[in-house]
């Protein structure tokens, strides 16, 4: 959340990013109630946009955010290789 929050206020005026903050600490807290109320764990975890998922090598950005592992040849968004990690991390499976 920290860092979302230091996101916006580089772009915008101190008032927005207030509420928009507030606005995602709600949305986390009702995540959070929501978790426990089915009783699934929840965790907050920041992840690697920068380390290759598949062997851990540092990446190099390309352009238009494409991240690109010159020792094992992944690439991918540099937005989507947090979600990488965390199905490497957790074991998560597609849903169908
Ligand atoms: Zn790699």
């Amino acid at each position: 959340m920290n860092q979302v929050y230091r996101t916006l206020k580089i772009r915008l005026p101190h008032r927005l990013v207030k509420e928009r903050a507030n606005v995602l600490d709600l949305a986390v807290r009702k995540l959070k109630e929501l978790a426990q109320w089915y009783g699934i764990p929840y965790l907050e975890e920041r992840l690697h946009s920068t380390v290759c998922p598949r062997c851990g090598a540092k990446m190099v950005e390309e352009k238009n955010r494409i991240m690109r592992c010159l020792t094992c040849g992944f690439s991918d968004n540099r937005d989507n290789i947090p979600i990488v990690w965390a199905k490497k991390l957790y074991n998560i499976k597609p849903l169908l």
